[in-house]
């Protein structure tokens, strides 16, 4: 190869064109349309959490932070998973702070599989993850999730036993998913862990939506970590956008056995070094807050899902309503839609609103075709604007 080629583009990247949200939020910058397309929160967070910020920002936490990052937030992050989910981690050497969930699961992966080696995960799939197993030439397995008869999305276990083999070295898995909005329960969550151990496998979680499920979703948030035999073999990762409506600031952070978070900074350390100094003890303050606070994010964010999964189906979508995340899926074959590509690029024009088509983060395309996605983590009267735009279908 000569620098003359046409793509000075590595071919292991060719693949990956501009994301679908960039095309869609220009689309809705250019044509005025109400953009559900990307999912990020249009209010800020805890106003003692931005407090803290500024504070850090005006007395003088300006500077590279350590590597791991300031010990108050591997501190409050350890407590906040001891306190929520049961799970002990030393702060020093078993937590990680990153530049957000993104740089965790990319470092996890460059830092833990070898070219050729295979990653389970299961699509559609948050769409960094592709990216990343591509950028350290593994190769990803995908397991397809499909609406099932009851409304909510499930896989076939025969289907992810077969993805499973020799080569595999991890399982990546979204729980709360994106795009989908399923919470994984425990028989699912059981034979994920089965598969990791049987196959001497690990897992990477990205927990980032741990604290939406909402409380019609026939459990809690159980993370994979707490199943018996699998916090050895666990890199658990969260992040503070999604939890404190703060998706720009990318403070993140992975736990789990000190060898996998070795491995996943000795990559991160090279990636951004470190990140985010002044909003570290901000973060660690938002994480200590009282029940109230995630209780009341969770109750607000499930009246938000509500009013715009009813709105979906008053305009004729079919609704497959969502146990957690930002998100709620539809599908357009009961409006006419048979591709949810070109359905998004024509609904600003045709009601004035921006979804995005979930069929771009299938390796099965076909599996997503009709399915569309519309996030719900704006305000109340952005939605009520939506829906009352969506009617005109
Ligand atoms: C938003 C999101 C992320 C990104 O988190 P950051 O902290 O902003 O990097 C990662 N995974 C999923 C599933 C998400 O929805």
């Amino acid at each position: 190869m000569t620098t003359t080629d046409s793509d000075p583009l590595v071919r292991r990247m060719r693949p990956f064109g501009t994301t679908i949200f960039a095309e869609m939020s220009a689309l809705a910058v250019r044509t005025g349309a109400v953009n559900l397309g990307q999912g990020f929160p249009d209010t800020d967070g805890p106003a003692e959490m931005l407090a803290a910020a500024v504070d850090a920002l005006r007395g003088g936490q300006n500077q590279y932070p350590p590597g791991p990052g300031i010990p108050v937030l591997r501190t409050a992050i350890a407590d906040h998973q001891r306190r929520f989910w049961g799970l002990d981690y030393d702060p020093d050497g078993e937590v990680l702070v990153t530049a957000g969930a993104t740089e965790a699961v990319a470092a996890a992966i460059l830092g833990l599989a070898e070219p050729g080696d295979e990653v389970v995960c299961f699509e559609p799939y948050y769409d960094s993850y592709a990216a990343s197993i591509a950028l350290a030439g593994a190769v990803r397995r995908p397991v397809t999730l499909r609406p099932g008869a009851d409304g909510r999305y499930a896989f076939d276990p025969a289907e992810l036993r077969a993805a499973f083999g020799p080569r595999t070295r991890l399982v990546l898995l979204n729980s709360p998913h994106n795009p989908t909005g399923k919470v994984f329960d425990a028989d699912e969550l059981a034979l994920i862990a089965e598969l990791c151990q049987e196959y001497d496998a690990y897992a990477v979680t990205d927990e980032v939506y741990e604290h939406l499920v909402f409380t019609d979703a026939g459990g809690p948030h159980l993370p994979l970590a707490g199943l018996p035999g699998m916090r050895a073999r666990t890199l658990r990762i969260s992040s503070a956008g999604k939890t404190f409506s703060c998706t720009g600031w990318k403070i993140g952070w992975a736990s789990g056995p000190a060898a996998l978070v070795a491995a996943t900074l000795r990559v991160k350390q090279f990636l951004t070094f470190v990140n985010g100094a002044p909003l570290q003890p901000a973060v660690a303050v938002a994480l200590a807050l009282p029940d109230s606070y995630y209780d009341g994010f969770r109750a607000d964010l499930q009246v938000r899902r509500d009013l715009l999964s009813a709105g979906l189906a008053d305009a004729g979508f079919g609704v497959l309503t969502p146990q957690g995340t930002y998100f709620v899926t539809a599908d357009i074959s009961p409006l006419g839609g048979q591709d949810g590509v070109e359905f998004c690029r024509r609904l600003p024009e045709r009601c004035g609103v921006v979804a995005v088509p979930t069929q771009v983060f299938y390796d099965r395309t076909e599996a997503g075709r009709r399915l569309v996605r519309f996030a719900f983590c704006k305000r109340p009267e952005v939605l009520t604007e939506a829906v009352s735009r969506l009617r005109g279908l």
